[in-house]
């Protein structure tokens, strides 16, 4: 598998015309190497492939890394980078402009000189977009988590509760099940706070007849899922029961015409256009999904601006909203695999209007 990633790295280094890669980014570093030790450089020429970390790593990292030749750097790991390089006769070297402060670059170009540094823009991050078998199957095990603890969480939402201990809850539940952690600062938001698209957990106590939204996922194998519901504590009102019906009507609808071949844009517009009709178009005031994978937020983006086609393997969220300041809001939010023929749906809690009493 890592083999497969380090040629298809290869690849597109030989499209841009370098000749090697430094990789700095500690995620794509665990992506190309498998190593998940907290630091280190990978190294990527067209015929060697090199992990940099320090002593610490030394038993670690040829165990993980296998694809890899292991070097122990000097206290300054460029120095090593350079030496590896020069002796390959490589003088140009690509490095992530995303990735590097300007005082790391400074640094950077100071160890490395006499090798020109060459800015690459997301090569690692392009190669996630696609997600390998082995990787749906381990966001598959990370969605179920999270639907399970929708069922967990149901028993304790009640008037009383407060936001807090619910996001408490919920996150033991998710470590007590083998994520590492959530996938990201739990949002539970009740009430009017359920308004505020990213309401963090925050003291306010549960009231009757009022939306509480929950925002969460589990962080598990190093992948992510990332799930949204929005129940009624109590009795739902009208108001709650036609927004809730619009959001649901644009989520599963979107979920109904998503497809590979699509842009991102379009996607999005599936399910803005039904909230624009019912008037609320401007209460949805974000994208209507994004990529999902070894972190929460990856490309691709399903929203107005979103130019990447949908091709099979692509792992995405659908999570349209509404949010009416003052009132509350709702949003349902899915994890889907784009495939060859449309896609396969990961998380599977309810939609249904639940309404606890
Ligand atoms: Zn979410
Ligand atoms: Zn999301």
């Amino acid at each position: 598998m890592q083999q497969a990633r380090i040629e298809r790295l290869r690849t597109v280094l030989q499209e841009q015309g370098l000749k090697a890669l430094l990789i700095t980014n500690a995620v794509n570093r665990l992506y190309m190497t498998g190593f998940t030790g907290s630091s280190g450089i990978v190294l990527i020429s067209e015929t060697k492939a090199y992990l940099l970390t320090d002593f610490r790593y030394m038993t670690q990292a040829p165990a993980q890394a296998t694809a890899f030749e292991v070097v122990e750097h000097a206290p300054n790991p460029m120095e090593t980078a350079r030496d590896l390089l020069t002796k390959q006769g490589i003088s140009k070297v690509g490095f992530e402009q995303n990735d590097m402060t300007y005082g790391a670059y400074q640094t950077t170009a100071k160890a490395l000189s006499g090798i020109e540094l060459a800015a690459t823009d997301g090569i690692v991050e392009k190669l996630r977009v696609i997600k390998d078998e082995s990787e749906i199957a381990v966001l598959q095990e990370a969605a179920d988590l999270a639907d399970r603890t929708f069922t967990h969480i149901l028993n304790f939402l009640k008037p009383g509760a407060k936001e807090a201990d619910i996001a408490l809850e919920m996150e033991m539940f998710v470590r007590k099940n083998g994520a590492a952690s959530t996938s990201f600062e739990t949002i539970v938001a009740s009430g009017e706070r359920s308004a505020l698209p990213h309401g963090k957990a925050s003291d306010r106590i549960l009231q009757a007849d009022e939306f509480v939204t929950l925002d969460y996922g589990a962080y598990y194998k190093r992948y992510c899922s990332d799930i949204t519901r929005t129940v009624v504590v109590g009795k739902p009102t009208d108001k709650h029961k036609e927004i809730y019906n619009i959001v649901l009507e644009a989520q599963m609808t979107a979920l109904d015409k998503i497809k590979p071949g699509m842009t991102g844009k379009e996607a999005d517009a599936v399910a803005r256009d039904i909230i624009q009709r019912y008037g609320y178009g401007d209460y949805f005031g974000h994208g209507t999904g994004h990529g999902l994978g070894m972190e929460v937020h990856e490309a691709p983006r399903l929203s107005k601006n979103g130019e990447t086609v949908l091709t099979p393997g692509m792992v995405v969220t659908v999570e349209p909203g509404i949010y009416l300041p003052g009132f509350g809001g709702v949003r349902i939010e899915d994890d889907i695999v784009v495939t060859d023929t449309g896609i396969k749906i990961l998380t599977h809690s309810s939609k249904d209007l639940i309404a606890l009493d």
